[in-house]
């Protein structure tokens, strides 16, 4: 679904998520160097990458002894070598999601972020996320009238602050603003710890929110590299990773 962002947001906007990977690591190859048959069987460039260096490993470059896939999926991810899998990484961008969610997904400590400024941006329009629980008991209307006071709250005291001639406004005003507001953004991650953040957020335990997000992004993942087939594979199976085991 395309939504409106932030900056062209009048009121306040109920919001859905939405992930789009804007960055992928990508091979670079030689002729001169490799063997470029040892590349040719993989199906996603950057398998090609992770089973390049996979190779330097077992000194087996230009002998083409093993498919990418092969030596990725009954190798790397079997025995858990996944320190190769670190030479991959991905960027996608997070949009529709609140702050809740965001303050979880920032626990990751292996990650890069870019996050929607609160300090910059003016949050007199914002995007708001309602939980499925809210809207099953009929409370909608409810909360998005909590949100609206909130909004005037967040309106009022900008305003002030700015007549104070405090160059805070936005800043401090924020502290007025709820966690259902949306934000945007940004996570680099590798493909090792993208395993990592799967299995603890594809667990029954985790947080309906953050569960959402990290199922889109598995959909995603698994379109452009076979280093996540097994979490798929299991998370389709099961509906969660509880017992996942990492093993093919
Ligand atoms: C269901 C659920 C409930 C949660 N509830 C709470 C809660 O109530 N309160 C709360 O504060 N948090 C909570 N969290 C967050 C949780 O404690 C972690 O902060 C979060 O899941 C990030 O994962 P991680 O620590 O495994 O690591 P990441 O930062 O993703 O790191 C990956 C792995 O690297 C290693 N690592 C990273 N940094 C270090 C380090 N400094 N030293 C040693 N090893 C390291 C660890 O093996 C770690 O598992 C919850 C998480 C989940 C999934």
């Amino acid at each position: 679904m395309q939504q409106p962002r932030a900056k062209d947001l009048v009121g306040i906007n109920e919001m859905y998520p939405e992930i789009e990977m804007i960055g992928l690591t990508f091979p670079v190859t030689k002729d001169d160097e490799h063997n470029i048959a040892d590349y040719r069987d993989s199906k996603y460039p950057v398998d090609r990458m992770i089973a390049a260096a996979a190779r330097t490993c077992y000194q087996t470059i230009g002998k083409g002894e093993q498919k990418d896939y092969d030596l990725i999926r009954s190798i790397l991810i079997k025995h858990a070598h996944l320190s190769v899998l670190e030479h991959a990484q991905v960027v996608i961008r997070i949009r529709g999601c609140s702050r809740a969610f965001t303050h979880q997904l920032v626990r990751h400590r292996h990650t890069a972020y870019s996050q929607e400024s609160q300090r910059y941006c003016d949050e007199g329009n914002f995007g708001y996320i309602i939980p499925l629980s809210v809207k099953a008991a009929g409370l909608e209307g409810w909360f998005t009238n909590a949100l609206e006071q909130a909004r005037d709250n967040y309106l009022t005291l900008q305003k002030l602050l700015r007549d104070a001639g405090s160059g805070k406004a936005n800043e401090d005003a924020r502290f007025l603003l709820p966690n259902a507001v949306a934000s945007e953004i940004v996570i680099g991650v590798n493909f090792t710890e993208l395993r990592h953040m799967f299995m603890k957020r594809l667990s029954s335990h985790a947080q309906w929110e953050i569960r959402t997000v990290f199922k889109m992004i598995l959909e995603e993942m698994v379109k452009h590299s076979c280093c996540f087939d097994d979490i798929y594979q299991y998370q389709q199976m099961h509906g969660n990773l509880n017992g996942f085991t990492m093993v093919f």
